[in-house]
């Protein structure tokens, strides 16, 4: 669905950290949130998914005005650098976990968990729990949790982080894939400037509470809009 920020904005304690803040994320499209660390990122997504409420503005998905709703009702989506999976639960009951909590049937829960773990190549895990799993395997599960009540809106922060250079690079492939096939919309949030440009349909910039820039990877590098974002972007890869 059609997410937008519109003069978003959020302070802590009377200290803004974001002001004014717009954003759009067009259905189906997954948009990077790149920036430095402490630029507002994470806070950005909270306020989207309802665990921060805004001082200001609206977020709407598919035109509608969702800054008052709870977080339960806002069908989000969140995948965090730490995965966070349940350690007493099975791979299958994590996954069901959300539909349990909407009351879903058995046999709906079951074909919608056996659904999503053939989607995301995790059929073969159902029956372990968290420990048992490598790094990579426990972000597939956490994945498969986010995705399977269908959200609104997918909201990825620094997912990859915690994984090592080869199954980083492996995930930035089937995170991307799996964005694609359905089509979800999607933020993902890095301080990696190749993880943005290789897996998102666009870049926003951001510093300091501000979006400086949002272009196509393209784009940005052909015509970076100020000296932030040059710098910030070295060069192409
Ligand atoms: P990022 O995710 O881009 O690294 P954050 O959104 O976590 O940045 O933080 C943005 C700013 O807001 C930082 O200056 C941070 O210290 C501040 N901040 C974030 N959460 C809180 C909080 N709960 N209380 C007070 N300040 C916060
Ligand atoms: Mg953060």
């Amino acid at each position: 669905m059609r997410l937008e920020l519109d003069n978003f904005t959020k302070s802590f304690d009377d200290v803004k950290v974001i002001e004014n803040l717009n954003l759009t994320v067009e259905e189906g499209e997954m948009l990077a949130l790149l920036g430095p660390s402490g630029c507002g990122k994470s806070t950005t997504l909270f306020a989207i998914c309802g665990i921060h409420r805004v001082n200001g503005g609206r977020i709407l998905f598919g035109g509608k005005d969702f800054s008052d709703l709870p977080s339960q009702k806002r069908n989000v989506g969140v995948v965090f650098q730490n995965y966070a999976l349940y350690p007493h639960m099975t791979v299958f009951e994590n996954i069901a976990f959300p539909l349990e909590v909407q009351k879903r049937s058995k046999a709906e829960i079951d074909k919608a968990v056996r659904e999503i773990a053939e989607l995301i190549h995790i059929e073969e895990l159902l029956e372990r729990r968290p420990a048992q799993l490598s790094g990579g395997q426990q972000q597939r599960v956490a994945l498969a949790r986010a995705i399977v009540r269908r959200p609104n809106v997918l909201l990825l922060d620094e997912p990859l982080a915690n994984l090592d250079a080869k199954l980083r690079l492996e995930m930035r492939t089937e995170i991307r894939r799996i964005q694609l096939e359905t089509g979800i919309t999607a933020i993902l949030v890095t301080h990696d400037q190749v993880e943005a440009m290789s897996m998102c349909d666009r870049v926003a910039i951001m510093n300091k509470g501000k979006i400086l820039q949002i272009a196509t990877p393209t784009e940005m590098y052909r015509a970076p809009a100020n000296q932030f974002v040059a710098g910030f972007l070295g060069n192409p890869p």
